[in-house]
């Protein structure tokens, strides 16, 4: 089945751009709501956290605990790991279950590590990268996230670099443009997606 995943580093457009393609009636499946939501009360990871890292990891309303594994997760790479472990198989499932119940023209998966987590590259057929420059990345989060430019500069370098995400694209959106010109290269790139969609 066809389908896209669309990446770029934090603040690079992402949502902006996925949300135009959704106007258009592509199938939006966000890999980050899908991780939040596994997380929230009945999440269907909770109970196996709450087994793995113990109880006090769950919040009393059902949540885990974000500030709690952030922290451990920060400074044990091990517990890390195993919290991806319990993750990303999930995530994995709940993507295809959308993709396949979804009505739009095609799926396209919003994940913001497909570069930095390999088997993704593998399971899409085209990767969409939005692409901006990192001082254009830095100020748009600063503004939006009111963070200092060292809190920006310290997420960035966990991320795969610019030229390693271009290296991986098979297409590009610039989003430094202006908004309706980031909207007609949408319209462009959706009318090829459409095309590949059909004959395959
Ligand atoms: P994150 O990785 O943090 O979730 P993202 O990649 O989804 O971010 P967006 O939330 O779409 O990025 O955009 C980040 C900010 O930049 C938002 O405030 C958005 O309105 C703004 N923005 C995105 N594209 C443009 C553009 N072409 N021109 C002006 N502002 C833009």
């Amino acid at each position: 089945m066809f389908n896209i995943g669309l990446t770029g580093g934090i603040g690079s457009g992402k949502t902006t751009v996925a949300n135009m393609f959704a106007d258009l009636g592509a199938s939006i499946i966000d890999t980050d709501l899908i991780a939040h939501q596994l997380t929230q009360t009945g999440g269907i990871a909770i109970p196996i956290i709450a087994d793995y890292f113990g109880a006090d990891f769950i919040n009393a309303d059902g949540t885990m605990n974000r500030p709690k594994m952030r922290q451990l997760a920060f400074s044990d790479v091990a517990a890390k790991k195993q919290l991806e472990n319990i993750l990303h198989p999930l995530i994995r499932e709940q993507c295809e279950a959308q993709a396949k119940a979804a009505s739009g023209v095609y799926p396209i998966f919003v994940v913001p590590l497909l570069i930095e987590s390999g088997d993704w590259s593998a399971r899409v057929k085209r990767i969409l990268v939005v692409d901006c420059d990192q001082e254009t990345q830095i100020t748009r989060v600063m503004q939006r996230n009111h963070f200092e430019r060292t809190q920006v500069l310290s997420i960035l370098s966990a991320q795969a670099s610019r030229d390693e995400r271009l290296a991986h694209a098979d297409d590009i959106i610039n989003s430094m443009a202006d908004l309706s010109q980031v909207r007609s290269e949408v319209e462009i790139l959706h009318k090829k997606y459409l095309n590949f969609a059909i004959s395959t």
